[in-house]
């Protein structure tokens, strides 16, 4: 699954890659799957009209959180990081092999989500939404730096928010998950690979759409 997924980040839709490329694949996929992620989550109550985290006064009035959790009470903050010294890694393979460099993104990014959603599934959450990430939308990344010092996450699991309001390091994820309804559609709003999708520049979806 951590293969397939990245090989869609990578545009490669059927799966068919030669010998060579499936080669390097299995080489960066034993190197990602020995970082362990580290994870952290809060549950907090939810207001509407507006729409709001009440413990935290933050406004979620953004027509997707909206739809996505007008039967919800409550909201689960959750954050996940692969850590810095995957960080450095790439950075290393940016300069020597960039190929490899970009095979190990793609993974990275597929080991992220894969594991955040079997973690997700651990925790008993009852009726819940897809996660939602901020920068997808109409929702701003500034949220994040609100979530992230919330939840204490640079003291928690290294997790801090960069002036861009981007997330430090790179292969980590925060994201709101609603309490009370199923909303579990396959959406571009969890994908870590949003700011590099190849599909949506080219105005299609990797997945089907309803
Ligand atoms: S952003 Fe959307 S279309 Fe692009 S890889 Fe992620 S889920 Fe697929």
């Amino acid at each position: 699954m951590i293969k397939k997924n990245a090989l869609k980040y990578l545009g490669y839709l059927n799966n068919q890659v030669d010998q060579q490329t499936d080669k390097l694949l299995n080489e960066c996929l034993l190197e990602i799957e020995k970082l362990k992620p580290k994870f952290m989550y809060q549950i907090f109550s939810l207001e509407h009209h507006p729409l709001l985290i009440k413990e935290l006064n933050l406004s979620l009035e953004y027509s997707d959180l909206i739809d996505l959790f007008d039967s919800c009470d409550k909201v689960v903050v959750i954050a996940c990081t692969l850590g810095i010294e995957l960080d450095k890694l790439l950075r290393y393979y940016a300069i020597i092999d960039m190929t490899k460099m970009t095979v190990m993104d793609a993974l990275a990014s597929s080991y992220i989500e894969i594991k955040c959603d079997e973690f997700e599934e651990k925790q008993n959450f009852g009726k819940h939404t897809f996660r939602f990430c901020p920068g997808y939308g109409n929702v701003p990344l500034e949220i994040n730096k609100k979530l992230v010092n919330a939840l204490n996450c640079d003291k928690h699991i290294g997790l801090t928010v960069q002036e861009n309001n981007l997330l430090l390091p790179q292969k980590s994820m925060i994201g709101l998950i609603g309490i009370g309804d199923e909303k579990l559609n396959k959406h571009c709003f969890s994908c870590i690979n949003l700011e590099n999708c190849i599909y949506r520049k080219k105005g299609q979806r990797c997945y089907k759409k309803d």
